[in-house]
């Protein structure tokens, strides 16, 4: 195989607002076909870029993943803690 673009797939899980690895190390076109499947389900899912092919065997326990997943659910868009903060009875 050369070198071609590796896609990783992220999906946003409705009950804690965090992303989490939903596969890795795919072409372009598994990808897409993933992540069409996973937004018919209702799912929000990324498609990310892999600069390289991340070495773990599953992407669930794949670090390279789970730090990814970590800096989008840092996105300004999407902020967790803010909700529990407007939530605190005053
Ligand atoms: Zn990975």
């Amino acid at each position: 195989m050369s070198e071609v673009s590796l896609k990783a797939i992220l999906a946003l899980d409705e009950k804690t607002r965090r992303r989490k690895p939903a596969g890795h190390n795919l072409s372009a076109e598994k990808a897409a076909e993933r992540a069409a499947q996973l937004r018919n389900k209702g799912v929000s899912v990324s498609v990310l870029d892999q600069p390289s092919r991340h070495k773990g065997h599953g992407y669930k326990n794949c670090k390279s993943c789970q730090s990814a997943a970590e800096n989008l659910s840092q996105e300004p868009s999407q902020d967790p803690a803010r909700e529990t903060t407007e939530n605190v009875p005053q």
